[in-house]
Order: C-alpha cells, then structure tokens, then sequence
C-alpha cells in the first residue's frame, strides 16, 4: 500500500508502505532520508 508523501521541511517527495489507512490524516511524522531525521511529511495520496 504505497502513499506519495512530501517532507514538509525539505519537500522532498517519497514513498511510504503502511499496511493501515492514513488518507484522514494530514500528515504523519516519518523518517526523512534527506533531512536524516524524523520530519512531519504530507500525505499527498494513494498509489494504485
Ligand atoms: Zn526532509
């Protein structure tokens, strides 16, 4: 289940595999590789 994210410190764009719905929430705090810390990112959408 892949969902385009967005780090909202860097805007760097990704890719999350989470195997529960997050599309109610507006963003969620996940482990950006470009800011190598924990980041609040934006979920963008779902990915067929
Ligand atoms: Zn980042």
């Amino acid at each position: 289940m892949p969902w385009k994210i967005k780090c909202t410190s860097c805007n760097t764009e990704g890719l999350l595999n989470v195997s529960f719905d997050i599309s109610r929430q507006k963003s969620i705090y996940h482990y950006c590789r470009v800011c190598k810390k924990n980041t609040f990112n934006e979920i963008l959408g779902y990915i067929e």
